[in-house]
């Protein structure tokens, strides 16, 4: 029996997990659960997974989780109970799939505790890749990708020898503004980016895939998980999110990993990592696809993927800095504050006013994280007085 903490249980991610496991209750069970603000939805997984801990982010909320449930679970609360959460001591699998910047200490606290993780939270490795890979590597921990890219990308090269891996190819839905001019674009409101064409996900990484940051944000990730430059990762939209991610060998081979688009598919993989579990995806009927299609990605509508890469090859701070200011303009969007196109605009500002500090610690990388937020922050401001 795996024991099973989940951070985030609440979100897509954390509900679609425990829809795998609750159809799987004789292999794994959920002795942990984290969430922010969503606490009648937690109260009822606590009462159908009845596990022995669990947290939130306030502590009002945790005292009224703790008047509902009575003396079962524990219940804690604020930056402090989730990481103890994350490194409950019986637990054997973290699944971590807060959003942005708040997954990362939690993140790095199971990971200090020796637990398996399941990467959902792909910012974590964005915001401090190399010291979250240390770390894993210094407590024997394998990080097992819950992002479907980065699953595949994983099923791919397993059982292969990493010199002959050349490169990676990430594929990208192209989100729900593919096609569209930077006219066009300027007018899309966040409802309309809200509607993504193919994966159904929380707003943050539906609004990240139409500003195509999401793929920026995977190109990082994949650089930290597999070891690999900038110039051997490379991205393809492919609309039909059938093929989830290929790898090219030297030999001129590659390999695809292809499946319905589902994320119970990923979550089930890393969970039940090395063995697989029955029917986790409806089957995938090729002859009804009929078509798969590919294109390079637009990089004059969509500058944010090419704000990764640079931020990637400059490496140090700026991937976080990147990263909080994409979260304070996505949160921006999302409240009408700024329009679609003001989204790159101000990121790159954001950058460009930045002095990277390479080789940096954790605390370098929280400060510039810190001062990203001012920052992107003070640039909404001088435009909407
Ligand atoms: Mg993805």
């Amino acid at each position: 029996m795996k024991k099973i903490v989940i951070l985030g249980s609440t979100g897509s991610i954390g509900r679609m997990a425990l829809d795998v496991i609750s159809r799987s209750r004789d292999r794994f069970s959920v002795i942990g659960l984290v969430a922010g603000k969503n606490i009648d939805l937690l109260e009822s997984q606590v009462k159908t997974f009845q596990p022995k801990i669990v947290a939130v982010a306030g502590e009002g909320d945790a005292q009224k989780l703790r008047k509902r449930l009575g003396p079962r679970p524990e219940v804690l609360a604020g930056g402090e109970g989730i990481n103890a959460v994350a490194a409950y001591g019986g637990a054997d699998f973290v699944l971590s799939a807060m959003v942005g910047f708040s997954g990362l200490m939690p993140t790095l606290h199971a990971i200090r505790a020796g637990k398996a993780i399941g990467l959902a939270n792909k910012e974590t490795l964005v915001i401090a890749g190399t010291i979250v890979m240390e770390e894993a590597k210094g407590h024997g921990v394998v990080i097992l990708p819950v992002d479907s890219e980065h699953s595949a990308i994983f099923q791919c090269i397993e059982g292969h020898d990493r010199r002959y891996v050349k490169r990676v190819i990430l594929t990208a839905s192209g989100g729900p503004f593919m096609g569209k001019t930077i006219e066009e674009l300027k007018v899309v409101t966040p409802e309309d980016a809200l509607k993504h064409p193919k994966w159904n996900m929380g707003k943050k990484v539906t609004i990240d895939s139409a500003t195509l940051m999401n793929k920026g944000l995977e190109v990082i990730e994949a650089s930290h998980l597999f070891g690999l430059e900038a110039d051997r990762i490379d991205v393809l939209v492919h609309p039909q999110s059938i093929v989830h991610s290929m790898v090219e060998f030297s030999d001129g081979g590659l390999l695809a990993q292809i499946s319905m688009p589902d994320m119970r598919g990923p979550i089930a993989y890393a969970l039940s990592y090395p063995q697989r579990l029955e029917n986790t995806v409806p089957p995938l009927e090729l002859d009804t696809i009929g078509k798969l299609t590919f294109y390079r990605p637009d990089s004059e509508s969509f500058p944010c993927l090419g704000f990764a890469y640079d931020a990637l090859r400059e490496g140090g701070t700026m991937p976080a800095v990147l990263n909080a200011a994409n979260e304070v303009m996505v949160n921006a969007f999302l409240k009408g504050r700024i329009s679609f196109t003001q989204i790159p605009v101000i990121i790159k500002k954001t950058m460009h006013s930045h002095k990277t500090q390479k080789a940096a610690e954790l605390d370098a990388v929280i400060e510039a994280d810190r001062w990203a937020r001012e920052k992107a922050e003070e640039y909404i401001k001088k435009r909407n007085p």
